[in-house]
């Protein structure tokens, strides 16, 4: 596996505005190892107990990004290191983040996840919901979670109009939610986009592209 050529070649096509979160999940700390010392420092997990082991096997420095479906009794083994929680998807979930943040001495920076795919199995909070989240004030009261943007998958399909679609869907919630934008809440990282769709992902407005298979190769 040509770990360092495959992230010099995606880097390479992405514009210096965009983060790449190296997904590795599934694969064995050799590998990620090998991304790490070829430069790539964030890396993201969907499983909390295997982004537990990995994060404490390898170097401290390591950016854990937290991508998939976190339950909130699960949060607490992750507040003591995880860099961005791309998953928030209830009010719930941030108050527990908050609380367990607190007890780390932490602040913790989330993403929003907006529900973007037709699909019913996508997880995420439709924009309405979002909306009357950020209106109602709430958010105020968590001093340990600041919201940094807007996370969201896009229908698994080959039809590049319909995936266009909803990451342009996606940018235009961010945009709308700029009033907002708070001293702990805003809306500048976008993540959208992966292996094979990240480079539409980045013309509808992508910050940050969350890419696995391209890297560190398929799952099976
Ligand atoms: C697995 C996963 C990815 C990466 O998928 P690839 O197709 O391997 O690039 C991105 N985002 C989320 C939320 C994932 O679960």
């Amino acid at each position: 596996m040509k770990i360092r050529e495959n992230l010099n070649r995606i880097k390479s096509t992405l514009p210096d505005h965009v983060t790449l979160v190296a997904v590795s999940k599934t694969k064995p700390i050799e590998l990620i190892l090998e991304a790490y010392e070829a430069g790539q420092l964030d890396m993201g997990e969907n499983k909390v107990q295997e982004m537990v082991d990995k994060q404490s096997q390898l170097p401290e420095d390591i950016h854990w990004h937290m991508i998939g479906h976190l339950q909130r009794n699960k949060v607490k083994y992750i507040a003591p290191f995880v860099h961005l929680i791309h998953g928030v998807d209830s009010l719930k979930l941030l108050a527990e983040i908050d609380k367990q943040a607190a007890k780390n001495d932490r602040i913790i920076s989330c993403l929003l996840q907006i529900k973007i795919a037709s699909e019913e199995s996508k997880f995420g909070m439709q924009r309405e919901e979002a909306e009357s989240l950020l209106k109602s004030g709430s958010l105020q009261d968590f001093e340990n979670v600041r919201i940094k943007g807007l996370m969201g998958m896009a229908t698994f399909t080959d039809d590049e109009d319909v995936i266009r679609k909803e990451f342009c869907f996606l940018k235009a919630c961010a945009e709308s939610f700029k009033p907002y934008e708070t001293e702990n809440c805003s809306f500048h990282e976008i993540s959208m986009g992966m292996s094979a769709d990240y480079g539409v992902a980045i013309e509808e407005g992508s910050t940050m592209v969350r890419i696995g298979s391209s890297i560190f190769g398929s799952r099976y």
